[in-house]
Formats: structure tokens, C-alpha cells, sequence
């Protein structure tokens, strides 16, 4: 945090006070801990140099987040949960009575649950309310993930008096990035990838937001360590489910289509390599449809759900995602720890108040809490919010998924201990630019068939993948992904249980 944001002593109700009387005080984006309710990043102590069981060492870091447990974002994205339409989603955006206006991931028909979705959102969200607003209004944003934050940036720009109100200490919301020398630089706790939306690309390069590619090269591994091939029978049986459910007119969940279409129940009879295709199944859906949505079938809508976003090649964000958070926020007054729990909306304005008692009046307001959250009574409307608005809500699905980083001596996990698979770094033009690390000859030469990604079959996985992020080979680094039902539990443990559970998991990696 530094010295512009709250934890630079200003109290929360002075710092309130300052920003609404027109002081432009900002939060720091990101950055460290302070006692924000997010998705804490926690660090177990040094771990001891002794090999932990199963032959995983004793990790020098980890840091992991708990977006479930965050009463602010309660999970990580929205997902199409069985009757969930488009259309759901832009009612959700639907203006109320002129003065409020719902955005962000969950109400973006094109890409929910993405960054550029978000933003995309929060941009038009903006455009709607000035189209509304009359000369002089202030307007409110409720909350400073991307999605507010680029509505404030497009009002204030087009010159309305504008105040963002952010329940946590820091900005950024799901783009949480975290500073961690154990990691050689930036961690990002929310999202480690850049959705590839064309709005989002050039303002990720103007804010110098260092990513790069990455194709997923994906191994397979057995419970005992053996590199297995890959079998298309899982992925077989959900694509013969959602030709049935696309011939059906109700949507029904992913799990009934299965069953229904006849493709379950599936073989258990093991092949060669002592695998079913009901292995293959169990895979694909912990290892492709769990940390897709962050839901289990039984609850994804077999119509809507999207087999081509499974493991496609994208870009990771190397640099963090600070520097366009501080592009966002420059300037903007935003009212850190203030946490928005009635919105009334009424013929002269919208009345907020806050969990201090503290009330404000505003012209109009946007608010951008998370479905997660607006499923939650965190904010109350008055009047509550009409029909349509709610049902979406209630339809919606909010996923869970978290990730956990850990930092090793050696990259026991590698075919070739001695490099790493990330390509080149590339800027968000797309262009390639070898990270100083590279420049010296410290990182390998990397391949096309160097396994990034590794998986699990023949038993369900704590741990839905291990990406391989390590851009130095001195700091070889773990990026796990957990999902749906198993993101939940790991939350609800401790930091040495939740070690311990995610160690367990990485056994079949350590194998020789
Ligand atoms: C683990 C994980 C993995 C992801 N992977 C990807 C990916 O691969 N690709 C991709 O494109 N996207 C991914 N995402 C999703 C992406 O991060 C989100 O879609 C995006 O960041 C959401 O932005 P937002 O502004 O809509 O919401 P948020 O970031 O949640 O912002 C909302 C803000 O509102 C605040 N708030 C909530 N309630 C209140 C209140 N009552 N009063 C005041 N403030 C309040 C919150 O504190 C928060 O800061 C991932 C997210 C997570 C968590």
C-alpha cells in the first residue's frame, strides 16, 4: 500500500470525508495485505528442507487465494448454470428507473466470467448512465474491480463528478496481484491470464502490461506417476450429451444430459493402459469442465457450456496487472473500506449507505459487485430490484476456483529440469520481447512439445492442473488451479492443512 491509499494512516471515516468532499484520494492497486477481506495471499513459514512425502520437496513459498471465502466477490466467475440464456445476462444490465445500472463479468452476454468482458462491461454501463445523466450529476460506482474502475475512468473522462466506493483496502477486485520476492516479482491472484478481447489489448499495452503466450502443451498423468496418452473418450461422451440437450427445449445440467443422451452409463473397463473411458470422462470433467465454469456438472448448463474454452491458447499476464489498475485509478476519487449495504433509488436520486451508518446521495450509481454477491443480501435494494434483474441473479451460477502458487528449488516436475516452457515474453501488442532473464541466457530455450500444463486421470484430483510459470530456471514455479467443490474445501482449510492437501496432490508429478 503506499502513501496515497488509507492504510497510510488516514482513517477510514476521514478518508471517506476527504474523497466526498472532492479530494481525489486513491487507493494503491493491489499491492500487500493490509486487512482487506479478500482473498488473503498467505505465505507459510519458511518450510523445512526435509522432502515432504511422497517425494514433492518441502516448497520455499506458497501463496495461495480463497475467492470463495472473500464475502466481496463470493467465488471467482459467473457460469451458465442450468437455464441460463444471453439474454439473462443483458437484462441483468437492464437501466432501473433511470438511475441504476448492474455491470461487470456476470452481465456480459459475449464473455462473462473474462477480464475483457468486465471491461467491455464496465464501459458500456458508463455510456449507458451518461446517456441518462443530466449536467452536474454525480454518480456513484460501487466497487473498484476492472469493470468499475473502467466505468469511472470513461465518466470522469467525459467530465462527470464521479465517486467509487470499494469494499476491500485494495483495487483491482478479481485482478488481485501481489508483490512476493519469493517469486522473483508480481503474483496474481485472480485471473493469471488475458482474455484476448480487442478492446482490452491496445489499453493492456498502453498500460504496459507485459504477458505471453500460452499454448498448452498438456501431460497426463496415472496416480502412480505414469505419463499416459491422452483418450478423446471423455470429451466423446460430453459432446454426444450436448448434441442431446441442443435438440432438447428445457435445459438441463450437464450430469442429467449425460445420463439422458445415453452417453453415461459409460465403460469401466480398463484398456492397455489400464484406464476406462469412464476414466477419460472423470477427467475431462475435473480437468476441462470444473476449472472452466469453477462449478460441477451437476449444476453446468449442458446447452450452454463450452467445450472450445477448454484449455485454448491464450496469454498470461507475466507483469501483474498493477500497472493497468494505476491507469484506471489515476486520479479518480475512490473511498477505500467502505462497504455499500443499501442502494435506494427514488425520483429526486439514489441514496447509498454504508456499513459505517455513513449515507450519501447521489444522481445515479453503477454497481459492480459480483453475482456472487448480489445472490447475498451484502447489498440491499429498495425498492428491490425488479423481476427480470432478479431471476437473472437467481439463474446465474457463481464458480469457484482459486490458485495456489508454489516456488521450488528444482523443477522436479520437468522432463528437462533445466528449462522452462514459456515462450518469449510478449507485449500486449503481441509482439515477442525476451524478459531480461532471457536477455542474460538465464532461461532455456524453450519447445513447442515441452509439457506446460499437467493433469490427472484414474482418480479425481484435489488439484484440477499444474501450470508450469517459472520464468527463471533458478526459481522453478508451480501455478495449481483448483476448482468448483474442491476450490471450496481447500478454502475452508488452514494454511498448513490446505499445504498439505495440495502437496498431496502434486505426488504424481514427483514420480520419477
Ligand atoms: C481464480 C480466477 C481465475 C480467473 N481466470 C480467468 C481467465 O483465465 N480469463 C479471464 O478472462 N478471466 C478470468 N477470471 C475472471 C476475471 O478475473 C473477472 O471476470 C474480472 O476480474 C471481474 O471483474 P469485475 O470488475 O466484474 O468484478 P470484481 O473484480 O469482483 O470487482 C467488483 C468489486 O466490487 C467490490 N464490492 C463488492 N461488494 C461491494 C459492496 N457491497 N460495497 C463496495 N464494494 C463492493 C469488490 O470488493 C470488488 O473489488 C478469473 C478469476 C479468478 C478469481
Amino acid at each position: 500500500m503506499d502513501a496515497r491509499g488509507p492504510a497510510g494512516g488516514m482513517p477510514r471515516r476521514a478518508f471517506l470525508a476527504a474523497t466526498l468532499g472532492g479530494l481525489a484520494v486513491t487507493l494503491a492497486a493491489c499491492t500487500d495485505g493490509g486487512p482487506t477481506p479478500t482473498p488473503t495471499p498467505t505465505r507459510t513459514p519458511a518450510p523445512s528442507p526435509s522432502p515432504s512425502a511422497g517425494g514433492v520437496p518441502a516448497p520455499e513459498a506458497f501463496l495461495r487465494s480463497r475467492w470463495s471465502r472473500d464475502p466481496f466477490t463470493r467465488g471467482a466467475f459467473s457460469f451458465d448454470a442450468v437455464g441460463s440464456t444471453p439474454e439473462l445476462r443483458t437484462s441483468l444490465a437492464d437501466p432501473i428507473a433511470d438511475r441504476l445500472v448492474i455491470a461487470g463479468e456476470g452481465t456480459s452476454a459475449d464473455a462473462p466470467g473474462t477480464v475483457h468482458g468486465a471491461y467491455a462491461e464496465g464501459v458500456r454501463a458508463a455510456r449507458t448512465i451518461a446517456d441518462l445523466a443530466d449536467e452536474g450529476d454525480r454518480i456513484a460506482v460501487i466497487g473498484a474491480g476492472i469493470a468499475g474502475l473502467a466505468a469511472a475512468r470513461t465518466l470522469a473522462d467525459a467530465g462527470y463528478d464521479v465517486v467509487v466506493v470499494e469494499a476491500g483496502t485494495t483495487l483491482g477486485g478479481r485482478l488481485r496481484t501481489v508483490e512476493d520476492d519469493a517469486f522473483g516479482g508480481p503474483v496474481v491472484l485472480g485471473s493469471v491470464f488475458a482474455s484476448d478481447g480487442a478492446e482490452l489489448r491496445p489499453i493492456l499495452a498502453q498500460a504496459g502490461v507485459a504477458t505471453r503466450p500460452f499454448a498448452p502443451v498438456i501431460e497426463v498423468r496415472t496416480p502412480d506417476g505414469t505419463v499416459v496418452e491422452s483418450s478423446a473418450a471423455g470429451w466423446d461422451a460430453i459432446a454426444t450429451a450436448q448434441e442431446w440437450a441442443a435438440g432438447n427445449s428445457a435445459d438441463v445440467s450437464l450430469t442429467n444430459a449425460l445420463i439422458r443422451s445415453g452417453a453415461v452409463p459409460i465403460s469401466g473397463e480398463p484398456g492397455a493402459d489400464g484406464l476406462s473411458p469412464r476414466d477419460w470422462l472423470r477427467n475431462a470433467i475435473s480437468t476441462g469442465v470444473e476449472p472452466t465454469t469453477g462449478a460441477a456438472p451437476t449444476r453446468v448448463s449442458a446447452q450452454r457450456f463450452d467445450p472450445d474454452l477448454v484449455w485454448r491458447p491464450t496469454s498470461r499476464v507475466v507483469s501483474g496487472w498493477t500497472a493497468l489498475i494505476d491507469r484506471l485509478a489515476d486520479g479518480l476519487a475512490i473511498a477505500g473500506s467502505s462497504v455499500v449495504t443499501n442502494i435506494t433509488v427514488g425520483d429526486e436520486g439514489v441514496g447509498l449507505r454504508l456499513d459505517t451508518g455513513e449515507s450519501l446521495r447521489m444522481q445515479r450509481v453503477i454497481v459492480t459487485a459480483s453475482v456472487g454477491v448480489l445472490k447475498t443480501d451484502t447489498i440491499t435494494f429498495d425498492p428491490p430490484l425488479p423481476l427480470l434483474h432478479q431471476r437473472a441473479i437467481s439463474v446465474l451460477g457463481m464458480g469457484a476456483s482459486d490458485v495456489v502458487w508454489l516456488a521450488f528449488d528444482e523443477p522436479f516436475w520437468r522432463a528437462d529440469a533445466a528449462g522452462s516452457p514459456d515462450d518469449a515474453a510478449e507485449d500486449a501488442n503481441g509482439s515477442t520481447d525476451e524478459p531480461a532473464a532471457a536477455a542474460d541466457g538465464e532461461v532455456a530455450a524453450t519447445t513447442d512439445t515441452d509439457a506446460n500444463v499437467f493433469t490427472l486421470v484414474g482418480a479425481t484430483p484435489t488439484v484440477a492442473a499444474w501450470l508450469d510459470v517459472g520464468v527463471d530456471p533458478r526459481r522453478p514455479i508451480l501455478l495449481g488451479i483448483l476448482a468448483a467443490e474442491h476450490a471450496r474445501r481447500i478454502a475452508e482449510l488452514d494454511d498448513a492443512d490446505a499445504l498439505a492437501a495440495i502437496l498431496a496432490a502434486l505426488e504424481p508429478f514427483a514420480a520419477p
